[in-house]
């Protein structure tokens, strides 16, 4: 596995699928890379490939709002995405642009460590669980343990934007991470 500054250099020149060719910026992620949660989107959209920086648009300001509004802290939340590379019109990453990514995210998790791992949306949730069918209005909301981590599947905040009724399950959800994250602290796990 590479340390984060092999990982930058090598994602900074990656052309390992066609996505590389119309990027402004590789997106890595947002937050600290030593957190106990790491929450996974899809791929980097307009604002994040101008700036180089995972959910900074529209979507990222709705999740923060939520992860707020929920009582967790920043310092506690690490943000990546399936792809590192800006899927032209934010269209949903082909599973060989997703496969040649998903290299880059496991060493992401290696080097974090999360305790939680938190899959936003189906394309994220199918790719991390390896369930290529996964239906996310079915699996989210379930806390799974596996290979010593929680994962929690559920929607993508882009979805709540198209579809505010959403916002419940998606609160719900994320209610659920918290209280997991404050049992693991509390008994020292
Ligand atoms: N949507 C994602 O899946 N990731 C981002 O970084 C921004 C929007």
């Amino acid at each position: 596995m590479l340390n984060w500054q092999e990982l930058e250099d090598k994602i900074s020149q990656c052309n390992n699928c066609p996505l590389h060719s119309g990027r402004t910026n590789v997106v890595l992620g947002r937050g600290n890379r030593n957190a106990d949660i790491l929450l996974i989107g899809e791929g980097p959209g307009e604002e994040e490939d101008q700036r180089g920086e995972a959910f900074v648009g529209a979507a990222g300001r709705l999740l923060d709002q939520l992860l707020c509004a929920l009582g967790f802290d920043m310092d506690d939340i690490y943000i990546a995405n399936i792809v590192k590379c800006r899927p032209p019109g934010n269209r949903v990453p082909t599973d060989q642009e997703a496969l040649a990514c998903m290299g880059y995210l496991r060493n992401q998790a290696y080097l974090v460590r999360p305790r939680i791992i938190v899959c936003m949306g189906a394309t994220a949730s199918k790719y991390v669980l390896r369930e290529k069918d996964l239906k996310i209005t079915r699996e989210r909301g379930i806390m799974r343990e596996k290979n010593g981590y929680h994962y929690m599947p559920t929607f993508h905040p882009a979805a709540l934007l198209r579809d505010p009724a959403k916002k419940i399950d998606m609160y719900n959800d994320f209610k659920k991470v918290m209280e997991l994250y404050e049992k693991l602290k509390k008994e020292g796990t």
